[in-house]
């Protein structure tokens, strides 16, 4: 009798268990792309004791997805391979076949979200440029890691199965460009990189980070007022570069050597990180003077790392020089880039930082 009931249960759960299977069947689940980049997610070291020294962008997109055969369970995945780098390495170039390559997938009906695994160093710049390119509201999530995939509790697993969850999750749609690790979701405008070797590493400080992720389930909790993607003027789609803007950092007894450098190298714009809320060293002043009249655009951004610049003085207004807001230096050089594709007109240009 107990035999006889073990088995009538026993086909009874065969018969869930099949069609739970067949509610997770491929034909029905969101297709994921994900575009490799290089990076630690893809790095390979000696030893598994080994976090630092590997070799960044040393294994293929096949062998990051095969990592994670669960993968199989929440999207259709399939990967391309965009280049295999360090990010310490990121090219304007490498910029602008990802940001092509996104708008065509995305332009797909099949195609529900991207992922772009990436090293950390400069995902948050990567981030922030497709931001402001990629015209779609599907999710695009850049994810890392900052232990190679042969390390003992590597990261770069799990961050990618979070990321893909996230990249075919509607909850994910119109955020903007999305950066997922170590559980936890962040803006691209807002994100930086605060740890040199903690998982922990990626937080946009003070304005906050966006959600959660908790067993594989993205939790939202605020989101970005500034323009991006689909609301975004920017159009690279038929770009083959973008203009040179270089970033002047300051400190003690600075001067306005790196300034000329940089406009007889071709700058079309320079971001200064000045101290405090932009403030320009009196020996550096006079070269971004020249430079703005010789027609640089010149913003002035802060080494700081948090809290606005804004048109604090009489004197750099008469100057020209712009603001570059809460954005950090590197991430208002992309905007500038950008604005450069467009216009020189120094108030439009004002206009675009007070709106992305
Ligand atoms: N240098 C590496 C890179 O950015 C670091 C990393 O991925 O964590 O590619």
């Amino acid at each position: 009798m107990l035999r006889k009931s073990l088995i009538v249960s026993l086909a009874i759960g065969a018969i869930i268990l099949n069609s739970s299977y067949s509610i997770v069947s491929a034909a029905d689940l969101p297709e994921v792309k994900i575009l490799a980049t290089g990076g630690t997610i893809a790095g390979s070291a000696p030893s598994n004791t080994q976090m630092t020294g590997y070799k960044a962008g040393a294994l293929g997109v096949e062998t990051l997805i095969n990592a994670v055969p669960e993968l199989k369970n929440i999207a259709v995945v399939s990967g391309e391979q965009i280049s295999n780098i360090g990010s310490q390495d990121m090219t304007d170039d490498v910029w602008l076949k990802l940001a092509k390559r996104c708008n065509e997938l995305l332009s797909d009906p099949d195609v529900k979200g991207i992922v772009i695994t990436h090293g950390t160093d400069t995902l948050e710049e990567t981030a922030y440029f497709l931001n402001l390119t990629v015209k779609s509201d599907k999710p695009v999530v850049l994810v890392g890691a900052m232990r190679p995939a042969t390390a003992i509790s590597a990261d770069g697993p799990v961050n990618l199965l979070n990321a893909v969850k996230l990249a075919a999750s509607p909850k994910a749609v119109g955020k903007g460009v999305l950066v997922a690790l170590n559980d936890e979701i962040n803006g691209a405008r807002d994100v930086t990189k605060t740890n040199t070797s903690n998982v922990s590493t990626f937080k946009s400080p003070e304005l906050g980070f966006l959600g959660y992720i908790t067993d594989g389930e993205p939790y939202f909790y605020r989101e970005t007022t500034r323009k991006h993607t689909k609301e975004s003027e920017f159009d690279v789609d038929n770009l083959a570069k973008l203009p040179r803007v270089d970033i002047i950092y300051t400190h003690e007894n600075d001067d306005r050597v790196l300034i000329d450098a940089s406009v007889n190298a071709g700058a079309k714009g320079i971001i200064y990180a000045g101290s405090g809320m932009g403030s320009i060293h009196k020996d550096a002043e006079p070269g971004l003077v020249d430079a703005q009249k010789k027609g640089v655009v010149v913003v002035r951004s802060s080494r700081v790392g948090n809290g606005m610049v804004v048109a604090n003085s009489e004197q750099y207004t008469k100057e020209h020089f712009l603001n570059g807001d809460t954005l950090n230096p590197q991430k208002a050089r992309i905007l500038l880039q950008l604005a450069l594709t467009k216009t020189n007109d120094l108030n439009e240009i004002q206009r675009m930082f007070d709106e992305y």
